[in-house]
């Protein structure tokens, strides 16, 4: 009889171990919402339990995007929601919020994150640019995850709000921050010793995407190929961008993936042939060729060091 009841010993324990580790799953599985595939990367460093919904992808404008009924379900179901802020999603967030009817996500509530708002922002325009002027970023440009050294910025206040919410994990939280920190800054320091020979290249780019990218790397935009800012390129301004150009061209036109190409490729052939078109990810990609933060920043550096002349 004993291999019976030791049997038994056996289920009765797993049974419990179960209902445990259920119970321990029911309380650890913080539902977020990303907005933008960069935030859902940072989450997952930082907190690996976390359920991460991410609202869009690298080849999705953020800047426009639909309300449509499943973000708004998502959005009902976070316990928090980490957006960029700035007015990126201006467009399209405060209807989220208002359809969701989730006042934990509601904006100043302590589940509504917005990681523009733990960093300083370039390029203000403080005067606007009224309704039908295109993506002017009157508070400034949001585009703040091409700059690592706000991204750390962004996680250590991350770190923060994740721990006011989970108050339990505080201390799994710190250690988790420091880790990504440590790792992080090693990365900064390897990135910049890779990208020294681009100081002082010169590109034309679509839109201020990578504003914070060329700052930090001390590359220059010499020329934007929208007309106005979040206006798409009209034949007139490439026109008159060609003409300016010729006589100081740059070494590379760059268009994010989410952009029509068509634009930065004929001015790159006009250039000459040996201006590259390049068609770089202004975030982080479900599969290749950047698949997580770190992969971003090494295909960035990649692509312009190989355009570099
Ligand atoms: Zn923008």
């Amino acid at each position: 009889m004993q291999p019976i009841r030791s049997d038994r010993h056996r289920w009765h324990r797993a049974i419990v171990g179960c209902a445990l580790c259920l119970l321990a799953t029911s309380t650890q599985a913080l539902t977020v919402f990303a907005c933008e595939p960069e935030w859902a990367a940072l989450v997952r460093e930082l907190a690996p339990h976390a359920r991460v919904h991410t609202a869009t992808h690298a080849l999705q404008d953020p800047h426009h995007i639909e309300a449509r009924p499943s973000l708004i379900a998502a959005l009902r179901r976070a316990d928090l929601a980490v957006c960029t802020g700035a007015e990126l999603e201006a467009g399209w967030l405060p209807m989220l919020q208002q359809r969701a009817g989730n006042p934990r996500v509601h904006d100043r509530a302590e589940g509504m994150f917005f990681a523009s708002d733990h960093v300083e922002l370039i390029d203000p325009q403080p005067e606007g640019g009224g309704p039908f002027a295109g993506d002017v970023h009157a508070a400034g440009n949001p585009h703040i995850h091409l700059d690592p050294n706000r991204v750390r910025e962004v996680a250590e206040a991350l770190t923060r709000q994740l721990q006011a919410l989970e108050p339990q994990q505080q201390q799994q939280y710190q250690q988790r921050w420091a880790a990504f920190d440590a790792q992080w800054q090693t990365r900064i320091a390897q990135w910049e010793r890779k990208a020294a020979p681009l100081r002082g290249m010169k590109v034309a780019a679509q839109h201020s995407t990578f504003a914070y990218f060329w700052r930090w790397l001390h590359v220059d935009q010499v020329a934007d190929l929208e007309p106005r800012p979040g206006m798409p390129p009209t034949p007139g301004h490439l026109q008159g961008l060609l003409t300016k150009l010729r006589s100081a061209r740059p070494e590379a036109v760059v268009a994010t993936t989410y952009q029509d190409g068509r634009s930065a490729r004929w001015l790159a052939s006009q250039l000459g042939s040996d201006t590259p078109a390049l068609s770089l990810p202004a975030t982080v990609t479900e599969g290749a060729p950047a698949p997580s933060l770190p992969a971003l920043f090494d295909h960035l550096i990649e692509q312009l060091l190989a355009a570099h002349r």
